[in-house]
């Protein structure tokens, strides 16, 4: 780094060695380059002023000009908030601190010409501005229609660094740094083929923007340079694990798929499970090793694809493995595959925790001679006694419940490693799948197999609850099952408990027994109980249960067609979908109610409205990334991949796209990187791997 950019903070203009300080610890801003690349969050309007008789609270911020006709402190011996009104010649509305009001009171002056900015809100019928930024006229003269703002922290704010004053620092920053030299971090070529500025003139306008059309170039350019970095990272790791990393070839399609596909599948495969299987296909023909996540809504059918990779296993000699989350899963899928398969020569068992030790023994000697083709089971497959012959593909369901390294276990003692496909009921987008999975190979079943009626969904608040009942009634007199989630996030919360159990005993109520049975099913429960419970309601003798979300995961019961969740405004958009996927698995309509209480946030008003528009798991996601942002969706473990500086998932798809297909090419034209020309990306590689370390998410 040039000597300029080094430079210490603290000898910028207008900041020194405390300023620095305070930059340094809570803005993690240190240099000249950092200072540099802090980039506004937004740019105001600042030649604009409303009329007082304009403002509304619906407004993010106004700009106004005004005099000041009275301030008053109210509070008893210390005055805790001070308030002024502020008039033009439409209307006057009040500005109002609840902090520094001592200095306010004594340097505001009525009949004094002021320039006000803020959000306007509404506090008892009033129109307010809080905490404003005031100021004599004179002050505004450099105030442009792009005028930025910046983060800033609380604590800055209260020792003079809030965003005016980080602006005032920058524009004398950037005074200097005109003057000076800036390395370019993209070659000509690219920056020719994708319309790309220079980076100094990106630095220069992302922050005084001469025009609209420079603004955007700069951002476009400079969020380009991010994504495009983190693009060659990904489809770095990417090749070099394709090539590093040998597979077993799966050289042919034999006797078990064949037979299968032509004589035993109970339906006709959609066209997207056809695409996917192709692709685990060409992936383990190859001699690559395959590292595969296959996302599909629930209901999709990835356990028939599974089944088909695996039985491409035992045709080239190798064994298979699916493990489950939980031994519900596994049961089910065991079950399923038996079922599926029951007419081919193929050895199928179940090893969970609960398998007696005689039956595991045989399992566990079947395994290490080779006469058991596919095993099925919860964790009890990642001990350590758990020994294959020869594992060719370990297939993994659900995701989210196992972490990397518990799958790694798998195989552990293999000299070779299995494939590996990864299925997900969870559906994340499609830029954040390529963000966050961008060094994988990404699957997608977008597709439901034909005649599914989409589940109905419906909206009740509490006035509805009669109706409710009623609807619960006619459907269990139909012989239909209902479940009832209510929330329950965290175990230990002793109200959403006791709201539980009095929704629960108020169903029984409703429903007494003998006519009606209605169970309870939550965490807190021994596991023996839960699981009889769940096996009740399972063989149809339960009509009604009443659970928390620990019947969220991949249970399948196909006559349950009503799932009621209770304050429904308390779940998250995805979990509220994955509820919701436990109904619609039948013949008959299935409907989904979304029971909430009269207020509701803005966020918790959408997320409903989603859900009563859309069955489709993508376009929930989309919306979930849109309401809670892609670290949120992601949770801690992971939110930092996405911690951009200045790139947005949920808005620059299209360049995350044009990047990753820019750096695709790059690689294939040069994939270590020593053309001339790209001499300067490989300096940049270099220091990005340096700066986000290496991770590999999925095996
Ligand atoms: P998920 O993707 O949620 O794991 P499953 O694999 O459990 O979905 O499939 C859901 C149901 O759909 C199963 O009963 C399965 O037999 C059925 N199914 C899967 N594929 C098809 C298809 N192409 N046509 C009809 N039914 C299908
Ligand atoms: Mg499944």
């Amino acid at each position: 780094m040039s000597e300029f950019l080094a430079s210490s903070v603290e000898y910028i203009k207008g900041i020194g060695p405390v300023k620095g300080e305070l930059l340094r610890n809570e803005l993690n801003i240190h240099s000249f380059r950092d200072m540099l690349y802090w980039f506004p969050y937004r740019y105001v309007d600042r030649t604009r002023f409303y009329k007082i008789s304009e403002i509304n609270e619906e407004l993010p911020y106004v700009l106004v000009k005004g005099k000041i006709t009275t301030i008053t402190a109210h509070g008893q011996k210390r005055a805790t908030r001070l308030t002024a009104q502020l008039r033009d010649e439409t209307g006057s509305i009040e500005l109002i601190w609840f902090q520094a009001i001592k200095w306010m009171r004594d340097s505001l002056k009525t009949a004094q010409e002021y320039i006000v900015f803020g959000k306007p809100t509404r506090y008892v019928g009033k129109l307010n501005i809080i905490h404003p930024e005031i100021e004599t006229p004179e002050y505004n003269s450099e105030a442009t229609y792009l005028t930025p703002f910046y983060n800033t922290t609380e604590k800055c704010k209260a020792n003079g660094l809030d965003s005016k004053s980080i602006s005032r620092s920058m524009k004398a920053l950037i005074e200097k740094f005109q003057k000076e030299l800036l390395p370019e971090t993209l070659p000509q070529w690219l920056k020719q083929k994708y319309q790309l500025i220079d980076l100094k003139q990106a630095i220069i306008n992302i922050h005084f923007p001469a025009d609209n059309e420079l603004l955007r170039a700069a951002k476009r350019r400079l969020k380009f340079e991010e994504l495009f970095y983190l693009q060659l990272h990904l489809l770095g790791l990417k090749k070099v694990r394709q090539e590093r990393i040998k597979g077993i070839v799966f050289e042919k399609v034999g006797e078990h798929f064949n037979s299968f596909y032509h004589h035993h599948l109970p339906f006709q495969l959609t066209k997207a499970q056809k695409r996917v299987i192709r692709e685990i296909r060409t992936d383990t023909f190859t001699g690559r090793h395959m590292n595969r996540l296959l996302q599909g809504d629930v209901g999709s059918g990835k356990t028939v694809v599974a089944l088909m990779a695996m039985l491409l296993a035992i045709d080239n000699r190798c064994q298979s493995c699916l493990m489950a989350p939980t031994e519900i899963l596994a049961n089910q899928h065991y079950e399923t595959i038996t079922s599926l398969i029951r007419d081919l020569p193929v050895k199928v068992s179940l090893l969970t925790g609960s398998t007696k030790s005689v039956q595991r023994k045989k399992i566990l000697e079947s395994l290490a001679d080779g006469s058991l083709h596919i095993l099925i089971g919860t964790h009890a497959l990642i001990e350590e006694t758990v020994r294959f012959r020869q594992l060719g593909l370990a297939v993994i369901d659900e995701q989210h419940r196992f972490g990397v390294e518990q799958r790694a276990r798998l195989w552990l003692n293999e000299q070779v490693k299995p494939h590996v496909l990864v299925m997900t009921a969870t559906p994340i987008p499609r830029t954040l799948a390529m963000t966050v999975y961008g060094d994988l190979d990404v699957s997608v079943i977008d597709e439901l197999p034909p005649g599914r009626k989409p589940v109905a969904t419906y909206h009740f608040r509490e006035d509805k609850r009669l109706k409710l009942i009623g609807f619960i009634r006619s459907q269990v007199k139909e012989g239909r099952q209902v479940y009832i989630v209510y929330p329950l996030i965290d175990e230990s919360e002793k109200l959403d408990y006791a709201n539980l159990v009095q929704g629960y005993e108020s169903l029984e109520r409703d429903f007494p027994p003998p006519d009606y049975k209605v169970s309870i099913v939550h965490g807190r429960q021994k596991s023996e109980l839960r699981q009889l419970e769940m096996r009740l309601f399972a063989e149809g003798k339960t009509h009604i249960m009443v659970a928390t979300t620990v019947i969220e995961v991949g249970v399948n019961i196909p006559n349950a067609s009503v799932m009621v969740i209770e304050s429904a405004e308390r779940f998250g958009l995805s979990q509220l979908h994955q509820l919701r996927g436990r109904v619609g698995r039948g013949a008959s309509q299935s409907y989904c109610i979304l029971m909430t209480g009269n207020k509701l946030s803005a966020d918790a008003r959408e997320r409903i409205k989603v859900m009563t528009q859309t069955n489709d798991g993508f376009v929930i996601a989309e919306a979930d990334m849109r309401l809670r942002g892609p670290g949120d969706i992601l949770g801690t473990q992971q939110s930092g991949m996405v911690d951009f500086k200045i790139a947005d998932l949920t808005t620059d798809s299209l360049l995350i796209e044009e990047t990753r297909d820019a750096a695709n090419e790059l690689l294939n034209l040069d994939r270590t990187l020593s053309l001339p020309e790209n001499a300067l990306i490989r300096q940049q590689v270099i220091r990005h791997r340096k700066e986000k370390g290496e991770w590999d998410k999925v095996s």
